[in-house]
């Protein structure tokens, strides 16, 4: 079996994952996703529960206050900057009848989404095989020696042409959960670490 395959077979059986039960309304894993920038979870959960729960859909916050969005999303960091995005897609989501795209182009045609927003929307709104990639799955794949690559979208393409296309959907799940969990950026915990065997990281801490 490739490596890849042992690897993300091993990381399946130890981590849970639930992104086929997210299928969620597609504004608002783009809206979540803008606000997780650069933030925690919790901060992100607590930011996009306050704005949902004054504001439904693109209509709304198309016509919203602009300080009332800043309000509602504080937790989250980059307040202001995120609320002019916000509303801007909501605008441009206006004119397209408030639905958000479901094609990578589409996505990428919104003001200022780039292809880690527009990839998590196609998995965790459509259900569509893409692999998005944040900070631990650029981090890890290289680290471990999967790639060696320079950048996120570097990553993406070389992950795409080594991952069947029957896991893209589930990699970044897997690996943001292992990131947060136990091969962390800052000492990792490979003494407890399932792949361990099959990681090419010099550094590692075994105790
Ligand atoms: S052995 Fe360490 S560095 Fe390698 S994947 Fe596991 S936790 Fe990460």
């Amino acid at each position: 079996m490739d490596k890849v395959l042992r690897i993300i077979s091993i990381l399946e059986k130890e981590i849970e994952i639930d992104w086929f039960l997210k299928n969620q309304d597609p504004f608002k894993v783009l809206i979540k996703t803008l606000l997780s920038q650069r933030t925690r979870d919790e901060n992100t959960d607590r930011a996009s529960r306050r704005l949902f729960s004054k504001f439904k859909n693109a209509r709304q916050l198309a016509k919203a206050n602009l300080n009332d969005i800043e309000r509602l999303i504080k937790p989250s960091g980059f307040y202001r900057v995120k609320a002019r995005r916000i509303k801007e897609i909501s605008r441009a989501l206006v004119k397209n009848n408030g639905k958000v795209p479901k094609d990578i182009d589409g996505l990428l045609n919104l003001p200022g989404i780039g292809r880690k927003t527009a990839n998590c929307v196609l998995v965790y709104a459509y259900g569509e095989p893409s692999i998005p990639i944040d900070t631990h799955c650029h981090r890890i794949p290289n680290r471990i020696g999967l790639v060696k690559t320079k950048n996120p979208e570097q990553t993406e393409s070389e992950l795409m042409r080594i991952v069947p296309k029957d896991k893209w959907i589930e990699f970044n799940e897997l690996f943001v959960k292992f990131g947060q969990r136990i091969c962390k950026p800052v000492k990792p915990l490979c003494y407890e670490c399932p792949i361990e065997r099959l990681c090419e990281y010099e550094n590692k801490s075994l105790k």
